[in-house]
């Protein structure tokens, strides 16, 4: 009998974690950071506190109640008595893996608090992806994926210990198998031991994954971050297949269609499939993006600013080309750069920035004197990149500056021209914080006489795209007829979903189709 648990990503987009039980081993299927279950009680200026370890996030329900999983520095000896009645707890100290799916934090983040030594496994691009995002931006104590700073019990003099203050002694790594790859070049290998010195990367064969007798099947798949793939567990009851999230519509489809083959061949007993997008009927993809912005781009005579999401590789690349060809320059911003670097390391079709005429790093405005070590060697090492907000300025129409809201407080150094161009080529507002940054991104291109292209625009309470505008953005996500291809192509006995909102749209829509489908619950146990 084998038992599937599902801890999150249960009528949730995101924050999936599901644990697989069988004889043969304990694994986690993602250990992600669920948004959602945050928003409901936290925001920006209010966050879980790190000086209580693990209290807030059990007593909040934001992490599951599993003793013996967590960090040790977390947990103070008698912090689990008051959840010992709680519904789901339970105490789990063997586990033997997590199966990350790939590097976006609503799968990745949680692994923060996970025991150092339970290892992670996923593709070696997945395991550079969530470094180079950790050495590059402000992680807080629950996003630490890649390496952590313990917290030690010893209080500042004179004060009375009440908290966990973060030890001087440096950051300690987690355990990363590689499960893709059985040899990486010493460059990269000189990646994953910078910043901290980190242990070097396991490349692991799947059939030999700690004491886990587990035999696994890694397989890459499309989505809107590079290194996605999907995983294969022969468990006692037969294959169970996880599908992380998918699309069949962008750069790399066929990945996602050799997934599909193969995950058939192997006649899975359970699916546990992605439903992000089962309301859309169709898909923009990535070409159509690609001609829709060259479209807009040419045509624009001053700054053009493009607003897409940060890691998707892809986006930066369609935008590199619309540079290419609209003899305009991309302006990146150093964590991008950073990114584009490492992903070199893994894949040398990644264009080399030094070499790459179409592309300059623009220079954020700072007042620090000594910038993280990452930024300081991003710059050293691209210095004839470097362009200034004036250098921006003064020549409005040879660039196209990727920013998104987040960098909108560069604009009074940047002084687009009136009639500038912001390209929106990201998703519309999911909640209600996401619609106030909209409303305040359009006070900004009031404010500098911008023209907004692909912008959701409020409309009766409902933020849409216009009709005429869109066309911009590929969704990281397969819509709902693609998502019942993937399902019926693999044709499992049983079929989970998760990551999703309307998980009974795989009920409504599946009912002849011979596959049974099971709607998990919160903490409940599905037994194949
Ligand atoms: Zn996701």
């Amino acid at each position: 009998m084998v038992k599937l648990t599902f801890y999150g990503g249960v009528r949730e987009i995101g924050g999936n974690k599901v644990l697989l039980e069988d004889d043969k081993g304990k694994l986690f299927l993602d250990f992600g950071y669920p948004y959602s279950k945050y928003r409901r009680f936290y925001e920006e200026y209010l966050k879980p506190r790190a000086g209580a370890g693990l209290l807030d996030l059990l007593v909040m329900g934001l992490l599951p109640h599993l003793e013996g999983i967590y960090r040790t520095d977390l947990d103070t000896g008698n912090l689990w008595q008051q959840f010992r009645r709680a519904e789901h707890y339970r105490k789990l100290e063997d586990i033997d893996g997590v199966l990350l799916t790939h590097a976006h934090l609503d799968h990745s983040g949680h692994i923060s608090f996970l025991r150092e030594d339970i290892p992670v496994y996923s593709t070696a691009t997945t395991a550079f992806i969530a470094k180079a995002i950790q050495d590059s931006g402000k992680a807080d104590f629950d996003q630490q994926v890649c390496y952590f700073t313990p917290r030690m019990e010893e209080c500042p003099k004179g004060w009375r210990q009440g908290a966990y203050f973060a030890s001087g002694s440096g950051d300690r790594q987690r355990r990363f198998g590689v499960a893709d790859r059985s040899r990486l070049s010493a460059e990269a290998e000189r990646f994953w031991g910078e910043v901290i010195r980190q242990k070097k990367l396991d490349s692991q064969p799947l059939d030999d994954i700690g004491k886990c007798r587990l035999s696994l099947r890694c397989f890459p798949v499309d989505h809107s971050i590079p290194g996605a793939c999907a995983w294969g567990i022969e468990t006692s009851s037969g294959w169970v297949v996880y599908s992380g999230d998918l699309r069949l519509h962008g750069k790399r489809a066929k990945l996602t269609e050799a997934f599909m083959k193969e995950a058939r061949q192997l006649q899975p007993r359970a699916l546990i499939l992605e439903g992000t997008n089962v309301n859309k009927a169709t898909n923009i993809a990535e070409k159509e993006v690609y001609q829709n912005a060259f479209k807009v781009i040419s045509d624009a005579r001053d700054l053009v600013i493009a607003d897409f999401p940060a890691r998707d590789v892809d986006r930066l690349l369609t935008f590199l080309q619309v540079a290419r060809d609209t003899k305009r320059k991309l302006a990146i911003l150093p964590k991008d750069a950073y990114l584009l670097k490492t992903m070199r390391l893994l894949e040398p079709e990644i264009p080399d920035i030094a070499e790459e005429d179409a592309i300059v790093l623009y220079q954020e405005t700072t007042a620090s004197r000594s910038p993280a070590q990452w930024l300081k060697k991003t710059y050293e090492e691209y210095s004839s990149k470097l362009v200034l907000a004036r250098d921006v300025a003064s020549n409005q129409s040879d660039f196209i500056l990727c920013f998104s809201f987040w960098d909108l407080n560069e604009l009074p150094s940047v002084q687009p021209r009136a009639g500038s161009l912001y390209v929106f080529s990201s998703s519309e507002p999911h909640n209600e914080e996401q619609q106030m940054d909209f409303w305040r991104l359009h006070q900004w291109l009031e404010r500098f006489g911008l023209r907004g292209f692909g912008l959701p625009v409020e409309k009766d309470a409902v933020w849409e795209i216009p009709d005429e505008e869109k066309g911009l953005h590929a969704s990281g996500h397969a819509c709902g007829p693609d998502l019942l291809r993937v399902a019926s192509e693999i044709q499992p006995e049983i079929l989970i979903p998760v990551h999703s909102e309307k998980p009974e749209f795989y009920k409504d829509s599946l009912s002849d189709s011979g596959i049974n489908i099971i709607l998990p619950s919160e903490g409940g146990t599905v037994e194949i």
